[in-house]
């Protein structure tokens, strides 16, 4: 077993996301220089790309169809509408990929800031479509404490979601990150494109990409 094989066996709901065009993109994100349009641009790229992993087992239905020639049983996603709900702020970069490549899905909100003293999140705001749609894809770029996001996960189970339609889609992830969020949710499958090394005094992910907030909207 290669070491990063014996890293991710700790984390059976991981998903790595290895693909060579996602790798890619995630190394250019990383890298200081590149300016908060290419950022942008690469994250909703990566979103696009994500997606495509994220969905691949989306159960299929045969509907009667007529083409230019004949007719034939052509397959359609299957049952409810899909929803995406990035976690604010850096959620919105990668959720614009995945609503790209899913238009018609359903989009919520969910917003949290970071108690200055107790440290754990808070809600400032949250708006989700019914909990009677499809898959819910929760939208977080970075799993550094893990605490949003298992907090996340906690109000889409309070607003109705059953567990098992819920998936978390991220970037990077750190493992301290994964470790605490499956301490709640072991069984909601994480889609990420890298397990980095581990979180810095402040919580930053490392190696990382910085801040993707900031990345993101060109916030100092
Ligand atoms: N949030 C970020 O934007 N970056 C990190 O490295 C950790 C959390």
């Amino acid at each position: 077993m290669s070491q990063k094989d014996a890293r991710l066996a700790e984390f059976p709901n991981f998903h790595l996301v290895d693909h060579p065009l996602v790798q890619d993109k995630l190394s250019r994100m990383r890298e200081t220089e590149t300016s908060t349009g290419e950022f942008r641009r690469l994250m909703r790229e990566v979103g696009v790309l994500m997606g495509y992993e994220v969905t691949r087992d989306l159960p299929l239905e045969r509907h009667r169809i007529t083409t230019p020639l004949v007719e034939m049983d052509a397959p359609y996603i299957q049952g409810p509408m899909i929803a995406i709900v990035p976690i604010l702020r850096a959620g919105t970069g990668l959720a614009d990929g995945l609503l790209e490549l899913m238009p018609a899905a359903r989009l919520g909100n969910i917003g949290l800031y970071r108690d200055p003293e107790t440290h754990k999140p808070v809600e400032y705001l949250v708006k989700l479509p019914s909990s009677d749609n499809g898959l819910f894809l929760l939208v977080d770029p970075m799993l550094a404490t893990g605490n949003s996001a298992a907090y996340a996960v906690d109000v889409l189970l309070k607003h109705g979601v059953a567990k098992e339609k819920i998936r978390l889609v991220t970037l990077l992830a750190a493992p301290e990150g994964v470790r605490v969020f499956n301490e709640k949710h072991a069984d909601v499958p994480i889609y990420c494109a890298s397990l980095d090394s581990h979180l810095n005094d402040h919580n930053y992910i490392i190696p990382g990409l910085g801040d993707a907030g900031d990345r993101l909207y060109g916030t100092p």
